[in-house]
């Protein structure tokens, strides 16, 4: 048995019920293989895969809170530092119910290379909790959020560990856990990224994800020859992710005619309206029905259907495993010509392989939505400055670096001879340098 299938039975056996973080180790580890080839005697005999697919360090904590009615409720909180050879541990906190360690492990080992991909001097890390956001009141939301923090703060630190936002986490959670944070430590400092404006938050990040995704696929879709002006566009979800990717869409000249959340789906066939969508989402919380009250040509559908509406590029930018084998062949059916992941993991192992195989343009999430992140390393630079930089800057800096992280994808897949192939591409090129790093650091 080869040392990768070695490595990656070992993960199975060892982390039982934890099938998310299974089918990353799995995607990253078996496209390592001829890195891994290279150096095979030498990282046997470090453990390099071992140490690589172990957390250095994961804590688990009890999370009180008291609710509107004075009923005392606990959840769940995670953080999971995975890789600290290239800088502090850096990734989001989710808040979500389906939240468990193994979806926590699956996102932090990703961030991992996606982290090493910006460019940018940050390790890998994951957290968040089983708390459901949804219908709770702005008290109770800062009553978990203290509580959550007063534990979390004994771990991070501007140069430990600097968590940031995902599904559920946006600017008012970052808020209020940035306030407990103030409160206990005593300290300003960027301690977590994604902040609000006047208390050291980055211009541009809000938008950074969502925008990112386009310009590395607008990037990737130049490359082919193919101009973005004009194209349709599919997009799955309605959260910071899928608004900003729809906005800078439209601003590159393509029609967006979806978007989703977790009950159901809008096509309108003029384009999405953007504003209606932040009205909705960010100002009012609301479900998508409310979108027809402004849009009445617009179709609202209950449940998944995003990928039936044909398009020429599609973005699946709502939560992992949701671009399944039969959303990939109707997809190829008509006509897609490029798929690029804004959410984590979005597309399953037979769907990712099946696009492959059919040519179409795959950019897979760890490239494709690392705008995000490389924007909060930004957004840490300005903070350890102490200075603020303009949203023309940031934007211009996280144009450079989503269009060199595709070169950089492109060539490294070129090098191991998988032309075309991004998912190969871009972990090989994310190993490469932390594994350089781990092994210049000796055996910790
Ligand atoms: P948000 O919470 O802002 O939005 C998530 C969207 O996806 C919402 O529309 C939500 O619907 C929908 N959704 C969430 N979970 C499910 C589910 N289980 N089934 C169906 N729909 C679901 O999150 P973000 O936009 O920040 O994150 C989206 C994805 O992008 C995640 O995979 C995240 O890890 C990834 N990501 C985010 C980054 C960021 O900067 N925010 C950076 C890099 C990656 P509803 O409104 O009904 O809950």
């Amino acid at each position: 048995m080869s040392y990768v299938n070695e490595v990656i039975d070992r993960v199975i056996r060892e982390n039982p019920n934890e099938p998310e973080f299974h089918q990353a180790v799995k995607e990253v580890l078996l496209s390592l293989e001829p890195v891994v080839a290279e150096h095979e005697e030498q990282f046997r005999r470090d453990a390099l895969l071992e140490r690589l697919v172990n957390p250095e360090r994961q804590v688990k904590f009890r999370v009180p809170w008291i609710d509107d009615k004075g009923q005392v409720r606990v959840n769940t909180g995670y953080r999971v530092q995975f890789n600290s050879a290239i800088g502090p541990y850096k990734g989001g906190l989710r808040l979500h119910p389906s939240v468990n360690l193994g979806i926590i492990k699956f996102l932090g080992f990703e961030q991992i290379f996606k982290n090493s991909l910006t460019g940018l001097p940050i390790g890998g890390g994951k957290g968040g909790s089983d708390f459901d956001p949804k219908g709770k009141s702005d008290r109770e939301i800062m009553a978990f959020c203290q509580s959550f923090m007063t534990e979390l703060s004994k771990h991070i630190g501007a140069d430990t560990d600097v968590p940031a936002g995902d599904i559920g986490t946006g600017a008012r959670e970052i808020g209020y856990m940035f306030g407990q944070y103030k409160r206990l430590c005593n300290q300003f400092t960027g301690v977590l990224t994604g902040k609000g404006l006047p208390f050291g938050g980055s211009l541009a990040r809000t938008e950074a994800t969502g925008y990112g995704l386009l310009y590395i696929t607008q990037e990737m879709l130049r490359c082919h020859g193919i101009d973005i002006a004009g194209k349709t566009v599919c997009v799955s979800g309605a959260g910071n992710v899928a608004i900003y990717a729809i906005e800078k869409a439209q601003q590159l000249g393509a029609k967006v005619v979806t978007c989703s959340d977790s009950t159901g789906w809008i096509y309108d066939p003029d384009g999405i309206d953007v504003a209606l969508l932040k009205e909705i989402k960010e100002v009012k919380r609301a479900r998508l029905t409310e979108y027809l009250a402004g849009r009445p040509d617009a179709q609202y559908h209950e449940g998944k259907g995003v990928w039936s509406v044909p398009c020429d590029i599609a973005l699946p930018c709502a939560t992992q495993n949701e671009l399944h084998l039969a959303d990939a062949k109707q997809l190829v059916a008509n006509g897609v010509v490029a798929v690029s992941e804004g959410a984590n993991m979005p597309t399953t192992e037979d769907a990712t392989a099946y696009l492959q195989a059919q040519g179409i343009l795959f950019l897979p999430a760890k490239a494709a939505n690392a705008g995000g992140v490389a924007t909060s390393a930004l957004e840490m630079s300005q903070n350890s400055e102490r200075l603020h930089w303009t949203f023309e800057e940031v934007d211009a800096m996280l144009k450079g670096i989503m269009v060199n992280l595709y070169h950089n994808v492109d060539d490294a897949a070129k090098k191991y001879g998988f032309d075309g192939n991004y998912v190969v591409g871009a972990n090989i090129a994310g190993f490469e340098k932390v594994m350089e790093a781990m092994m210049a650091q000796g055996i910790v």
